[in-house]
């Protein structure tokens, strides 16, 4: 078989590469091991409950964001979306909580209650942040791959922004903790728990200019999405077929094939078949297996290797609750964000700092009659979950061990909660390899520091000139950060 371009992998990256790229006439090609796309955005379905396997959170969905841009240009209608206001609560560990809404009088108010030792402070932080984000996400907006330009093109894209221009860049050198000298260490908590969940990284590690996209994002609006972001990769499926693009599940890649000079000409698949591009090989794969499984480790140039061994991420621990539709009525919003130790004194440790509760919103229970699927997200080192086991019962203990602690922390944070949820499974960074095939189960992508901030070349490119990457390990800001990494890929494949 002989296609233009072949994309390995049905999560939302590579769908939606294949989805604008399918839409503007090319002959495209998507290979999914999986018997459905999604892959880390697909739902978890039991007992009658359809879950979320991330937080429901999702960003830029109004007209003209990111979103609007790339339905616009496909034949199919967007997924049904609804604000969420507030997007979520932070809730303390001495239960005092903030909600973050879209009312800027209303969330300075609540600042300056619950923070009365630095409220000047908090208060400015605050303020200082929305012009850059917005000068920011006016810069992205012009060019979706401002991250990833030269150094002249970025300069140039930053001329109309003036003053604003200087400040992104001075943004991009710090972390966000340089901006938080005059403030108390519980507000820097607060700002933690919401950058760990949004971003992957604390405010001691991340990038002050990606924190400042991230801690503006409830303020500019979040959104959940009907059906969760399984319609998403349902609706791009659905768009890459009408456009005539071509989508094989249950089609695992094995490897890149070769010609005889050497050059990435295809992928080789399982079952021995080789799919030819003719154009272009994307891989929606992490940037650990591009390389280590598509690639080869032995035609990795050295440089890439030694980069990729210091690049970690994540794993996730996951909860998955029935909770009675009575007890969200005295919830202060769908999602909680729970800050549950403040750890003073020491560096933020989001494995026992934090859990994320997201109930599926009332408009779309995702559950029988009277309940609502709820996924409860915490952080978990992967390493331990890939150790060496004598067999599995070793694995299910750890998986107990964590149920039982994340439980009650959970009702410790929530104590609303009460009897009115139960638990109807879990999740680990074994779940999420076994979903996605991702080294170590590790998700969420990759905390964005300085050093990290642009990259040294263009994100999607790789040691072959035809093989391109479009994956949470290359870009941030979750689904929306993605879709804008697709559709700059898009137009780089097309010259648009
Ligand atoms: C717990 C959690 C909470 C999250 N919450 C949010 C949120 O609220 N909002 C938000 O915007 N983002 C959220 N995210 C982030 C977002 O879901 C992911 O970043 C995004 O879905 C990743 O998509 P991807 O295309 O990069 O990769 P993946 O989803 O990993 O897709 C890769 C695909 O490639 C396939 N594949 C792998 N190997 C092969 C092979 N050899 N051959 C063929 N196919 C292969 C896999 O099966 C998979 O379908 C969350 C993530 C997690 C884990």
């Amino acid at each position: 078989m002989v296609h233009e371009v072949v994309v390995v992998g049905g999560g939302i990256g590579g769908l939606t590469v294949a989805a604008l790229l399918a839409a503007r006439g090319v002959d495209v090609c998507l290979l999914e091991r999986e018997p459905r796309v999604g892959g880390c955005a697909s739902s978890f379905d039991k007992f009658g409950y359809s879950f979320e396997q991330g937080d429901g959170l999702y960003s830029l969905w109004q007209p003209n964001e990111i979103h609007d841009q790339v339905f616009s240009e496909l034949p199919v209608d967007s997924p049904e979306v609804h604000l969420l206001e507030p997007a979520y609560v932070v809730r303390l560990p001495d239960q005092s909580e903030i909600a973050l809404t879209r009312n800027t009088e209303q969330f300075e108010e609540s600042l300056r209650a619950v923070f009365p030792e630095c409220v000047d402070g908090a208060v400015a932080f605050y303020r200082k942040l929305t012009p850059l984000s917005q000068a920011l996400r006016r810069s992205l907006q012009r060019t979706p791959d401002f991250f990833s330009v030269s150094k002249s093109r970025r300069a140039f894209s930053l001329v109309s922004e003036g003053r604003m221009g200087a400040e992104i860049l001075t943004a991009a050198r710090q972390t966000t903790l340089a901006q938080l000298s005059g403030v108390s260490s519980r507000f820097r908590r607060f700002v933690d728990v919401q950058l760990q969940s949004l971003i992957q990284g604390s405010s001691a590690q991340v990038a002050h200019l990606h924190a400042a996209l991230a801690l503006s994002a409830p303020h500019e609006g979040m959104f959940a999405i009907r059906g969760g972001a399984q319609a998403l990769g349902n609706t791009l499926a659905d768009s890459i077929k009408r456009s005539g693009g071509k989508i094989r599940l249950d089609t695992p890649a094995l490897r890149l094939s070769y010609d005889s000079a050497g050059v990435a000409s295809g992928v080789d698949l399982l079952t021995g078949e080789t799919v030819t591009a003719s154009k272009a090989i994307v891989s929606n794969l992490t940037l650990w297996d591009t390389y280590g499984k598509l690639v080869g480790l032995n035609r990795t140039p050295n440089k890439i290797r030694k980069h990729l061994q210091g690049l970690r991420g994540w794993g996730a621990y996951l909860l998955y609750l029935a909770m009675d539709d009575d007890a969200a009525t005295s919830l202060p919003s769908s999602h909680v964000m729970a800050l549950t130790d403040w750890q003073d004194g020491q560096d933020y440790d989001p494995e026992n700092n934090q859990l994320l509760f997201a109930a599926a919103p009332s408009w779309d229970p995702r559950g029988p009659e009277g309940k609502r699927a709820v996924t409860v997200h915490a952080f978990t080192d992967v390493d331990a979950w890939f150790t060496f086991h004598k067999d599995e019962t070793e694995l299910e203990e750890k998986d107990q061990g964590m149920l039982e602690s994340y439980w009650n922390r959970l009702h410790a944070a929530m104590p609303e909660l009460g009897d009115n949820i139960e638990v109807i499974d879990t999740a680990t960074p074994r779940s999420f390899y076994d979903l996605t095939r991702r080294k170590l189960g590790m998700v969420g992508g990759v905390t964005p520091t300085p050093e990290s901030v642009w990259s040294k070349h263009p994100a999607h490119e790789t040691s072959f000139s035809n093989l391109f990457v479009v994956s949470d390990t290359t870009c941030t800001g979750g689904i929306s950060g993605l879709t804008r990494s697709a559709l700059a890929l898009a137009n780089k494949l097309t010259h648009t």
